[in-house]
């Protein structure tokens, strides 16, 4: 059995098996939150290079 509806993915409301949101603020809102994990995940490789480097450094020594 198929679902005819999906759920907006920020709120969770039911909606148009086409869409992803409910509205153009809840888009707004996931929008937001993908560009805060893309910061998050950035960060994360910066300290994973950073820790990587340190230890390639610290073997010269
Ligand atoms: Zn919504």
């Amino acid at each position: 059995m198929v679902d005819d509806h999906k759920h907006c993915i920020v709120c969770g409301k039911a909606i148009e098996p086409d869409k992803f949101f409910c509205s153009p603020s809840c888009e707004d809102i996931f929008k937001k939150q993908q560009k805060r994990v893309a910061r998050s995940r950035l960060i994360m490789m910066i300290l994973i290079i950073a820790l990587f480097v340190s230890i390639i450094v610290s073997s010269y020594i």
